[in-house]
């Protein structure tokens, strides 16, 4: 007999009559202490996660079927039912609510003032209690919320999903890019492992980015009580990764299988499925800040030319690219560079070629901070 099992749930309905659902499949023993929990489509335009999840599924299934899944595995293949159903302009959308403009994957929320509230004269001497009161507190607190408007329910249901997870994998993918990985500072070098399995070429860390996505939302609880509370043991006992599969065309069998084999890979390796993995593969690079990304902005309107690609090490002052601008008088004036303030890793391009003043263009990730702490880390 296996173990999977797939539950929907309702979303408050927007419009009459038209209430969507989340579908979550689950394995393994759904009340056991070690819970993984992955998701994909947060952004519902980011392709490549679907196909992951796909591939997902089926390494899942086949473990199921041979009784080898070790603890709780919860999937959310599809976890934004609203963007999906975002079309317009013969274009997926699916990135920013149409009501608000609310990015799926900003604001989420920040529980950690009512669960520090509730834990200040009641947390213990050994890790694993903390983790259990503040766990077992956490879900009080979201079993105590009820948001009506059908994107802020989304969120807080994607919370209460993951909040008890020990991992979490929420699966998206940039515009042209290399395999990359979001992950809270104090959880690294406990997760090189995720980001040597995946083969990313780069990790961003930060504690706060200052916009609360999904991943911090699952994390980064631990450390600020941690930080709350200095005198009792708090681990950060959520290992949440934003996980970037690439740029957006980069959907092919091959490719995804790998993506989810190692994703398994590592699962095992932590413990969630019987059976020894791999070894691990050596890390491609070491992670950088987040605060030292430099997003590299248009200078002028035109049409973009890339002189380099995602993966190329860059240095201070090269050129990255070229704005075209065919009304301007002289061939020198038709060419606007647009260079690199910073050296590191080029780990993202805009797929769309029209620059306007201020649009980003590309991402690198250099070693050194360039931005101050509270500022908004992460791209719209
Ligand atoms: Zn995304």
């Amino acid at each position: 007999m296996g173990t999977k099992t797939i539950k929907q749930y309702t979303l408050p309905a927007t419009s009459l009559g038209n209430a969507r659902s989340l579908t979550v499949i689950q394995y393994g023993d759904q009340t056991a202490k070690h819970k993984a929990y992955i998701q994909a489509g947060l952004h519902a335009d980011e392709a490549p996660g679907f196909v992951v999840m796909h591939h997902l599924i089926n390494l899942f299934d086949q473990a199921d079927s041979e009784n080898k899944i070790n603890g709780h595995i919860m999937l959310v293949p599809v976890a934004n039912p609203i963007g999906v159903s975002q079309w317009r302009d013969e274009a997926l959308k699916g990135r920013f609510d149409f009501f608000n403009n609310i990015n799926f994957n900003r604001r989420h929320l920040d529980i950690t003032a009512q669960i520090a509230e509730q834990v200040k004269d009641r947390l213990g001497g050994t890790p694993e209690s903390n983790v259990a009161l503040i766990r077992k507190t956490a879900g009080e607190v979201l079993g105590s919320m009820a948001p009506q408007d059908e994107a802020a329910y989304l969120k807080y249901l994607l919370l209460l999903l993951a909040f008890d997870a020990d991992i979490m994998l929420d699966l998206h993918c940039d515009y042209q890019a290399v395999m990359h990985v979001y992950l809270g500072t104090p959880l690294w070098p406990d997760a090189a492992d995720l980001s040597a399995q995946l083969g990313a070429e780069v990790t961003l860390l930060a504690e706060d980015s200052g916009v609360t996505p999904y991943d911090e939302a699952c994390s980064r609880i631990w450390w600020q009580l941690a930080q709350k509370f200095p005198d009792r043991p708090i681990p950060p006992a959520c290992l949440a990764a934003t996980v970037e599969m690439r740029g957006m065309a980069d959907v092919c069998h091959a490719q995804a299988q790998q993506d989810a084999q190692n994703i398994f890979w590592f699962l095992q390796r932590r413990g969630f499925i019987k059976g020894a993995a791999p070894e691990v593969p050596p890390l491609r690079n070491e992670a950088t800040p987040l605060r030292g990304v430099e997003h590299l902005k248009a200078p002028a309107p035109g049409v973009v030319v890339f002189l380099k690609a995602p993966g190329d090490r860059i240095e201070k002052d090269e050129v990255i690219a070229e704005i075209v601008n065919p009304l301007a008088a002289g061939p020198e004036n038709r060419i606007t560079p647009v260079k690199s303030a910073i050296k590191g890793i080029l780990f993202s391009i805009n797929t769309d070629r029209h620059a306007r003043p201020g649009r980003i263009l590309a991402k690198i990730a250099g070693k050194v901070p360039i931005k101050e702490k509270g500022e908004d880390l992460l791209s719209p």
